[in-house]
Order: C-alpha cells, then sequence, then structure tokens
C-alpha cells in the first residue's frame, strides 16, 4: 500500500519506519527542510533506540522516502497519516494549527479516494472538522474517508509499541476506510492484536482518557509517597501491596519528581478542556494536574532542607530528559526542579546520556559534564532526576570521595535509603 506521513517528529517518524518495515510503500513529509535533508541521509532528529537502523534498512529496500513534497506524496498515497504536532494554547486547548495547515494543504492536492488518518493526539470533533475544512479546500472533487488512529506508543519503547500494541484503534463512519486501516495492520492481526472499532469521536477521546488516567496513577501515587515521608514508612511497599491487586496493576504506581514530556502535560490540560467546552466538570482531571504541580514543587523544598541555604552551593543533576531512553525535554521535570535551583542562588552542573543537546537549548545557563563522576566533583549535593540504568550502578565511594558535601536527593529512588545511609551519605528518596 501507498502511504504518506505528514510530520516527521517522534511520532510520524516510527510510525512511517514501521509501515515501512511492514512492507508498504512509506513517503514521509515534513515542512522542516533541514529536517528531511538530514533524514534523507540518515542522520536521526531524535534519538530512540534502533529507529536509526529500522529507517536505514527501508531506506535502502526503497520503501521509505523523505520529503517536503507534499503534493506529489499526497497524490501517490491512498492513505495519508496526520502526524503532526498538537502544542497547547494559552488555555491548555490543544492547538490545532498545524493538524489544519497540514489537512488544507492535502485537500488541494487530492487527485482521487483517499484515507485521511489523524495519528495526533487530537480533541474531540477534530475529526469532523478536517472532513468540512477537507471538503472546502478540495480543488478537484474527491471522495475521501476520515479517520482517528490514536497512537499509544511510549518514547524510547517506540518501535516495540508500534509492532506489538496492547490495541489499535480505528474510529471511523466510512466503511470503505476502516477496511483499508483493518488491511494496513494486517500484520498485526497476524499476532492477534486486539482492534477497537469505533465512532471518530469515541476514538478521539480514548487517547486522552488513557492519557488522564495514566496521569492519574502517578500523581496518586506521588500524593501516597508525601504522606508516606511524613509516616515515616516505604511507599515503594504500600505500591507493591497495591499493584499486586489485578484491578489496580503494577505499573505507573512509581513515584517521582512529577510526570513530564510531550504527552501527559498536555493532554490532562486539553482534556479538562474538552469537558469545559461541553459545559462538563473535570475535577479528577484538575485535582491530577495541580498535585503534578505541587509535587514538582515540592522537589526543590526536598533539595532546599537537605543542603540549607542554596545560595552559593553547587549542585550536581543527573538525568534531563523527561524519562530514560529518549532525549525529548518538552516539560521535563528536570527544567522545573534547574530553574528552581538557581532562582535560589545555586550554580547547576548536569550530566545526560543523550539529552544534553536539548537541554542546552532551554538551559543555556548552566555547567554540563562528560560524566557523572565530573558532575558530581566538589558538589554540595547530587540530585537524580532521571532513572537512566546506567546510574543504577555507580562507585558511590567514588561518588562521596569526589562530592564537597556528600547529599543525596533521590528523585526517582534508584538507591536503597539504607545502603545509602551505611555508606555515608545524606540521603532522600521520595517515600522512603
Ligand atoms: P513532534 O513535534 O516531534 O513532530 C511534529 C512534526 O510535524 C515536526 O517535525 C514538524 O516540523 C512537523 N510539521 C508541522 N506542521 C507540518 C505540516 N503542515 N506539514 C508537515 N509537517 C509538519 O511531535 P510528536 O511528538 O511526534 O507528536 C505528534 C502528535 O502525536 C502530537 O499530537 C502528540 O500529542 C501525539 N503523540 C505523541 C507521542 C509521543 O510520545 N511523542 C505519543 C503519542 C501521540
Amino acid at each position: 500500500m501507498n502511504i504518506a506521513v505528514v510530520g516527521t517528529g517522534y511520532v510520524g517518524l516510527v510510525t512511517g519506519a514501521c509501515f515501512a518495515e511492514f512492507g508498504n510503500d512509506v513517503t514521509c513529509v515534513d515542512v522542516d527542510a533541514e529536517k528531511i535533508a538530514r533524514l534523507a541521509q540518515g542522520i536521526m532528529p531524535i534519538y530512540e533506540p534502533g529507529l536509526d537502523v529500522l529507517v536505514a534498512k527501508n531506506m535502502q529496500a526503497g520503501r521509505l522516502r523523505f520529503t517536503t513534497d507534499l503534493k506529489s506524496a499526497v497524490e501517490q498515497a491512498l492513505v495519508i497519516f496526520l502526524a503532526v504536532g498538537t502544542p497547547p494554547k494559552e488555555d491548555g486547548a490543544a492547538d490545532l494549527r498545524y493538524v489544519e495547515d497540514a489537512a488544507r494543504s492535502i485537500a488541494e492536492f487530492m487527485n482521487g479516494y483517499k484515507v485521511i488518518v489523524t495519528k495526533s493526539t487530537v480533541p474531540v470533533g477534530t475529526g469532523e472538522r478536517l472532513r468540512r475544512l477537507i471538503r472546502e479546500h478540495q480543488k478537484k472533487r474527491c471522495n475521501f474517508g476520515v479517520v482517528s488512529n490514536p497512537e499509544f506508543l511510549r518514547e524510547g519503547a517506540a518501535i516495540e509499541d508500534f509492532m506489538r500494541p496492547d490495541r489499535v484503534v480505528i474510529g471511523s463512519r466510512d466503511e470503505e476506510a476502516i477496511a483499508i486501516m483493518r488491511d494496513l495492520y494486517r500484520p498485526l492481526y497476524l499476532i492477534e492484536t486486539p482492534f477497537v472499532i469505533t465512532s471518530l469521536e469515541a476514538a478521539e477521546l480514548s487517547k486522552y482518557a488513557a492519557n488522564a488516567f495514566l496521569a492519574t496513577k502517578i500523581s496518586f501515587i506521588n500524593e501516597i509517597a508525601n504522606l508516606c515521608d511524613k509516616i515515616g514508612c516505604d511507599v515503594h511497599d504500600v505500591a507493591r501491596a497495591m499493584g499486586m491487586d489485578n484491578r489496580i496493576g503494577r505499573k505507573f504506581l512509581h513515584p517521582g519528581p512529577g510526570f513530564g514530556g510531550s504527552c501527559f502535560p498536555k493532554d490532562t490540560r486539553a482534556l479538562a478542556a474538552v469537558a469545559r467546552q461541553y459545559g462538563c466538570t473535570s475535577l479528577i482531571v484538575d485535582a491530577v494536574i495541580e498535585v503534578n504541580e505541587r509535587q514538582r514543587a515540592a522537589m526543590i523544598s526536598k533539595i532546599e532542607r537537605l543542603v540549607g541555604d542554596l545560595q552559593g552551593k553547587i549542585i550536581a543533576v543527573l538525568g534531563l530528559s523527561f524519562k530514560p531512553q529518549t532525549d525529548d525535554m518538552r516539560e521535563a521535570p528536570s527544567i522545573y526542579i534547574i530553574r528552581g535551583l538557581l532562582e535560589r542562588g545555586a550554580s547547576v552542573r548536569a550530566y545526560d546520556p543523550v539529552a544534553m543537546p536539548e537541554a542546552a537549548k532551554v538551559l543555556p545557563e548552566i555547567a554540563y559534564a562528560e560524566d557523572e563522576y565530573q558532575a558530581v566533583k566538589g558538589a554540595d549535593a547530587l540530585v537524580f532526576v532521571t532513572e537512566w540504568n546506567q546510574f543504577r550502578a555507580l562507585d558511590l565511594e567514588r561518588v562521596r570521595q569526589l562530592m564537597r558535601a556528600p547529599k543525596i536527593a533521590d528523585l526517582r529512588n534508584i538507591y536503597e535509603p539504607e545502603k545509602m545511609r551505611e555508606l555515608g551519605f545524606d540521603y532522600v528518596g521520595v517515600g522512603r
């Protein structure tokens, strides 16, 4: 099948490469000419494990190409995926500018029946809105189907998630479009992936509801962790006892500095905006957002309690990306925590295995180290913000000797408190 993917960010690039791997003919389009030029040379714009190899393999096989020429991509494709960004507006609602711009351009170039699929996370009603918009902007009158096919992949495990998803959601009222989508996802039928075929609206809402629910689990366990801090018991024991109940489940019950990334913060706010638009309340989601904001602030106070007056202190920060295995810095907790430390007069020396080039764009005012040990040298405290695997087995004796004061705030609970205290660290975790 011939496919066009519009937008070559985390989602578009993975979608394009994976559909090419399934044997389809894929053209990835972006308005960012520099990104496209680099991709055409096999240079990845993002860090995502395995993506470079998958892209190179499919480019070599002639099934995957990159272009800024939307016209020829649209003319050749039967299925066109929209995978452009949907960032938050001032009021939290999703900004549909990029989705609508892309849809208008697609409409102009349509030369026959097309299936237009939104993979971008969009508010309820967007599919119908795109249908009208495309009708209005078509130069040549052609039939088309509109589909919502939300993406649930996780950055850092995106290829595995795309190839082995828990489910595929396809929302449409166009039978022909649904049949084409089923055909496209046939390789996943073979591994018995469940499919949810539903209305456009239910598909659109399912993405926001799923992300808001996961964010709720995180904010919930963070609130319990803060209570554990006061009580003096271990939140990991509480989370384990809770998670063994199959109705609750073990995942997303790990306390930390609050959720970040390009999805949870924006999608919770966008869901609250959708609720407002329909005259409904969103009490739970509103609370999830507030708990998350407070959690970030609480981490700064935690560090301040550990170190004392932060003025003139050197703080080593390990981990900058919003989670391990990615270089994505969008709404990373590290940004808020580091800015809080700087405002209180501290200087920060940070290290991250892959995110430092991205981090330097948002945090130009801090120093970056070559490795963990250079980061902690002479530091008054060490703060773990992202739980990269390579931070789990540091030479702690060496770390202690290098630091000016052996103080650690472990915001991801990477280490065992007792062991750290035995090693001579003044150590705090989250909820233990
Ligand atoms: P991104 O910002 O990494 O990439 C978006 C790309 O679209 C950019 O390269 C941009 O240049 C391009 N673009 C913008 N307007 C365009 C146009 N008119 N024509 C062609 N290209 C255009 O975004 P992302 O993280 O891949 O997210 C895309 C969508 O997928 C968002 O709605 C997001 O909420 C959703 N989503 C993201 C993830 C994730 O983990 N990143 C997971 C699931 C869903």
